[in-house]
């Protein structure tokens, strides 16, 4: 039986989304060099990830062509998906949070700098702001947990640690690693990813300039007004694709 996911045209273009999403990551920051991936589920065993062709530039140069259909274990997921690319190192990390997560189709692992300080000097991701950033203290006061190991996630068993430790949120930091972050949508995995770094770049700015970080009152989290997906996402994901241009 076939999904929507399956349908050539629709491959194509996630294949592009994702690569968006690849260079959004780069143009924020968030992964630097040419680590750091997003994976997309397809159907019950095969997702779209960023891999690594013979000509690998990094992030920011990915292209929908660098996007390859594989099967959760690695392998192909199509004839000649994986003739001159390869899957990245921690493929277990996207393959152990998509069988954990039946709600997520879209998995984000970046390396932001930013927020491997800020964990780094104690500092957890709290909602420390408002109305600067709905979305991210939203997701802050929601909690997120944090990864305690910084092993390279590249067997079943540590992608299995990660998903544990990610458990029902959006977003689970990595210690001396990154993070990585989940969605509905390359959009969504993304934007949280970058609440977040905001959050730690925020929190390290915070404490550099001598204060404390103290969550907003919940009575003014409760105020803040969910503008909704139109903005939070639409409008917020043609402004990242916007600045790219
Ligand atoms: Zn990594």
């Amino acid at each position: 039986m076939s999904t929507p996911h399956e349908h050539p045209v629709r491959l194509d273009e996630l294949r592009a989304e994702v690569a968006e999403g690849c260079r959004v990551l780069a143009a924020r920051d968030l992964a630097p060099g040419f680590l750091g991936h997003i994976s997309v589920r397809v159907d019950a065993t095969r997702l779209l990830v960023r891999c690594r062709g013979g000509d690998e530039r990094g992030l920011a140069h990915t292209t929908p062509d660098d996007v390859r259909l594989v099967d959760l274990d690695g392998g192909p997921g199509a004839p000649g998906e994986l003739d001159v690319h390869t899957t990245p190192y921690e493929l277990a990390l996207h393959a152990a949070v998509l069988r954990h997560r039946p709600d997520v189709d879209v998995v984000v692992h970046a390396h932001p700098r930013d927020v491997v300080v800020a964990d780094l000097a104690g500092l957890p991701i709290l909602p420390i702001v408002g109305a600067y950033d709905i979305p991210g203290a939203v997701l802050a006061a929601g909690g997120v947990p944090v990864f305690p190991r910084s092993a390279l996630i590249a067997d079943a068993g540590l992608g299995d640690a990660v998903a544990d430790a990610l458990g029902p949120s959006p977003v689970v930091v990595m210690r001396g690693h990154g993070l990585t972050s989940t969605g509905a949508s390359v959009a969504e995995a993304v934007l949280r990813a970058q609440a977040v770094a905001t959050l730690a770049r925020l929190s390290l700015d915070v404490v550099a300039a001598g204060g404390e970080l103290r969550p907003v009152p919940a009575e003014d989290l409760a105020s803040l007004p969910d503008l909704g997906a139109a903005l939070n996402l639409a409008t917020a994901w043609r402004h990242e694709l916007a600045r790219l241009a």
